[in-house]
């Protein structure tokens, strides 16, 4: 009766951490040296990019209390987002929740009674199209606000964003809390992978790095042996197989599937500059730094939807983003030294970071291709776009369904 899983990233994780903490054997294979996947600490201990969550994040925020490392997420910004806007350099806090815009000193730019109407509607289903067309009459909100919310929450230029998408994420920003931004302290190796693991290991769970699932040998509906190329797994009556492969990999594991055919960049750029301060979390408009993330150990920028950053050199990006975030910096008087030229830095450019989230329904892939193998990952949610809340949801999703 044992369950393999095949992808140590969060949908996986999530889903062999479900099946172990039901009683069931389990072992999780990983083709990388690491766990975490497009979450994950890289070699040198820096994250691949910054990862955020909301208080409406249930499934992630779950995950972390099960594996005891929900207290590594801090809130850095309660008192609103500090933002700098580069058209005109002026600083100001912004709430995330609009029940903060009550206080005038914490509205985004250009909220007005028929614009706030008009993110409401977004909220209900309706009719799919892009939110950069469905916020056309309402320019400066969009751009002070929902622009940068879209292209965080969807990875994809508003232009281009599903409405339908973007309001599956807002109709769960109503809840108390739900608007809380939280970041991982020390980094998502420490706050997330290495617990996860812990847990794992904790509850029976075998780990395999370096095995790369080559091939799935199916028979009847169901997978007969997984082929790993240098040794093969043959499937007993009551194995199962829990799929949480990247959608491309998947895809080609059963080329049957219909997976995303678009995806987006993220590119993010680390400064090796120690802070002696708290976390801090800045937003910027205007500019190519999208947030500026600030801890103990450095300084990390993120570029969402970053197809032309993606296609710039390093060279150039460094002391670009280095010139914005150093005016941040100063106008919110964080501590430290600010010095004019950039430090060291490392930029990781995730080409495939997520699925593009156009207008037009989702895919709804189906839970269980076969009898016995069932699918997980970020793009396999039906209502939310891909993201660690997708992944979690999806891995234990798979693991109830094997389960049934
Ligand atoms: C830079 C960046 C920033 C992001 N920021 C945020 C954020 O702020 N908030 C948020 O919620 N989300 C964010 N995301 C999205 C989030 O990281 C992903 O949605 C999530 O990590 C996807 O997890 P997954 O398990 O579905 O897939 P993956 O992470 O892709 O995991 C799949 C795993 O399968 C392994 N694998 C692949 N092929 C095989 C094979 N044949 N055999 C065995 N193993 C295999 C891979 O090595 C990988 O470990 C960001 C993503 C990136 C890249």
């Amino acid at each position: 009766m044992t369950t393999h899983v095949i992808g140590a990233g969060i949908a996986g994780l999530a889903a062999a951490l479900a099946l172990a903490e039901a009683g069931r054997p389990v072992v999780l294979h990983e083709s990388a040296p690491n766990a975490g996947g497009r979450c994950r600490a890289l070699p040198d201990g820096t994250d691949n990019g910054t990862h955020a969550l909301l208080g409406a994040n249930t499934a992630a925020l779950g995950l972390l209390r099960r594996i005891g490392a929900l207290e590594g997420w801090v809130e850095p910004e309660p008192g609103g987002l500090p933002v700098l806007d580069l058209r005109d350099h002026r600083a100001f806090r912004v709430a995330l929740s609009p029940l903060g815009w009550r206080d005038a000193a914490l509205r985004p730019p250009g909220l007005t009674g028929r614009a706030l109407l008009a993110l409401a509607r977004l909220a209900v289903p309706g009719r799919d199209r892009a939110v950069g067309a469905a916020m056309a009459a309402h320019p400066e909100f969009h751009r002070g606000f929902v622009d940068p919310l879209v292209i965080a929450a969807l990875n994809t230029p508003s232009a281009e964003a599903s409405a339908n998408r973007l309001g599956a994420v807002l109709r769960r920003l109503g809840g108390r809390g739900a608007t809380r931004l939280l970041v991982a302290r020390s980094g998502l190796g420490p706050d997330l992978v290495v617990p996860a693991l812990a847990a794992l290991e904790r509850a029976g769970a075998t780990i395999r790095f370096g095995a790369r699932l080559r091939r799935l040998v199916t028979q009847g509906g169901r997978v007969q042996a997984l082929d790993f190329g240098e040794d093969a797994v043959a499937l007993g009556a009551g194995d199962a197989v829990v799929l949480a492969t990247p959608p491309w990999e998947s895809q080609r594991l059963l080329p049957h599937l219909e997976t995303p055919l678009a995806y987006a960049p993220i590119v993010n750029l680390h400064y090796a500059h120690p802070n002696p301060g708290p976390v801090r979390f800045i937003g910027m408009l205007e500019a190519l730094c999208q947030w500026v993330l600030v801890r103990p150990a450095g300084v990390s920028v993120t570029v969402s939807a970053g197809d032309a950053a993606a296609r710039e050199e390093a060279a150039t990006l460094g002391p670009r983003a280095w010139a914005e975030l150093r005016e941040a910096a100063l106008a919110f008087g964080l501590a430290g030294d600010w010095p004019e030229a950039a430090p060291p830095c490392r930029v990781v450019k995730e080409r495939r970071a997520t699925p593009r989230h156009a207008p037009g329904p989702p895919l709804r892939p189906p839970r269980l291709p076969l009898a016995n193998l069932a699918l997980a990952g970020d793009w396999t949610d039906p209502v939310l776009p891909a993201t660690i809340e997708a992944s979690v949801r999806s891995g234990e999703a798979a693991a109830r369904a094997l389960m049934r």
